[in-house]
């Protein structure tokens, strides 16, 4: 970590309580009952649906005679109009607790519905810092990916259908109430969301122990979360039933959501938002194939950073001089990315030359990320990123 840091104060967001390991989803009943549910809708989407991960929890809340409904027309990278959909299943069968099981999309609904039934505001009124008045309807959030760690974060991610474009609550009110991540949940996910949510994880901790605002809690997270994901994720890949390689990566993206809940975000988030919604790339695709060309620009302004990843990776950095042990960090993502089969180039992903202004102006809107970024960035800078990574 870069800086004074005993100069500065620090904050940690965390849920308020956490279940870890195999088998906890079988806890979801009990804890619905001690949150005083006394009817749960389960927010989720089809392919969650069709992989029978919803078979326990209906299981445990009926062992509990807790009741339930279910919302499953969850879109990935959801658009408003899902919350509202939700919304309107929540208050017709009048639930008052929420289980949001699935990827970050479901996740992310579920938060949002949470925050929409109980604030007289539209959803995108309450997108942006700490615009929601009120608490939300309890909710238990429960990963069936390893990637976005939204369980553990305060931000809900959302499409603003009418201008195209990701727009986020980061709200402390869509923190967990309990997060339950149970890596058994995760040995159907199939190999290429293993890699794309896989490298989202690694990008989160990435980001966050290269930040300006990094802490020594989110360090702390982020590095046992780069060592965990860079070893396992090609073992996931390769092989979802290893449960050894799945408990890790659920671990890994657990810990590096609750790392950047904290230590903030940079310049791949910025880069990435625009290529996904404009060219239809899952959010995890988009931060991992931006990832090592914003690494290899940001270097210079965190090498000592750049080189502990190169490390935690895996590289031997022995004896190297601080830039060229952070070149290696560059090196490492590049190989990773190879080894999961993820493309580093937009022209790969149907993006031309002349598409190149659009990401450009796309990239800039989030320029607020920037100044958490290791390194400046104008909109001449921008370009150059995306020309590099063309
Ligand atoms: P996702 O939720 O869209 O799921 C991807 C696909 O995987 C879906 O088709 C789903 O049905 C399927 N799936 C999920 N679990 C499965 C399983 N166990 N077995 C088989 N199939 C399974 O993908 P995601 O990457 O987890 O989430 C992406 C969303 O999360 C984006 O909208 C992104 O912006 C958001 N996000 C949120 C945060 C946050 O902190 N809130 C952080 C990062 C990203």
């Amino acid at each position: 970590m870069s800086g004074m840091i005993f100069e500065k104060a620090h904050v940690f967001y965390s849920p308020n309580k956490v279940l870890f390991g195999p088998n906890t989803v079988k806890g979801v009943g009990n804890e619905a009952l001690q949150l005083g549910g006394k009817k749960v809708l389960i927010i989720t989407d089809p392919g969650v649906v069709q992989a029978n991960l919803i078979e326990p929890i209906k299981a445990s809340l009926d062992a509990a005679k807790v009741p339930f409904a279910i919302y499953d027309r969850v879109k990935p990278e959801p658009p408003v109009s899902c919350v509202m959909e939700a919304v309107e299943k929540l208050k017709a069968e009048k639930c008052d607790l929420i289980v949001g099981v699935g990827g970050g999309s479901s996740m992310d609904v579920a938060k949002a519905v949470s925050l929409k039934a109980t604030n007289d505001m539209s959803v995108l009124e309450m997108c942006g810092l700490d615009l929601a008045k009120k608490r939300g309807v309890p909710r238990i959030l429960i990963p069936t990916t390893s990637g976005t760690g939204s369980e553990m974060t305060r931000v809900s991610v959302l499409v603003n259908e009418k201008e195209n474009v990701k727009t986020v609550i980061n709200s402390l009110y869509t923190l967990a109430d309990v997060a339950i991540v149970d890596p058994l949940l995760t040995l159907t996910v199939p190999p290429k969301v293993t890699a794309d949510t896989g490298m989202d994880a690694l990008v989160h901790a990435i980001e966050t122990f290269v930040a300006a605002s990094a802490t020594p809690f989110s360090d702390i997270l982020a590095e046992r979360a780069i060592e965990w994901i860079a070893h396992y994720l090609p073992i996931a890949f390769a092989k979802g039933s290893n449960l050894e390689a799945r408990y890790y990566l659920s671990l890994g993206a657990t810990v590096a959501g609750m790392a950047f809940a904290s230590g903030g975000l940079g310049a791949v988030h910025a880069l990435a938002y625009p290529v996904g919604t404009e060219f239809h790339l899952p959010h995890g695709r988009s931060n991992a194939l931006m990832l090592p060309h914003v690494m290899r620009y940001n270097l210079c302004g965190n090498p000592e950073q750049y080189g502990l990843i190169a490390d935690l990776m895996g590289k031997d950095v022995e004896g190297l001089s601080a830039m060229e042990a952070a070149e290696l960090s560059v090196e490492a993502v590049e190989e990773l990315l190879s080894t999961v089969k993820i493309s580093f180039r937009l022209r790969d992903y149907g993006v031309t030359e002349k598409d190149i202004p659009k990401l450009v102006e796309g990239g800039m809107k989030f320029a607020r990320l920037f100044l958490l970024n290791p390194r400046d960035l104008n909109e001449q800078d921008v370009r150059s990123v995306y020309e590099e990574a063309y």
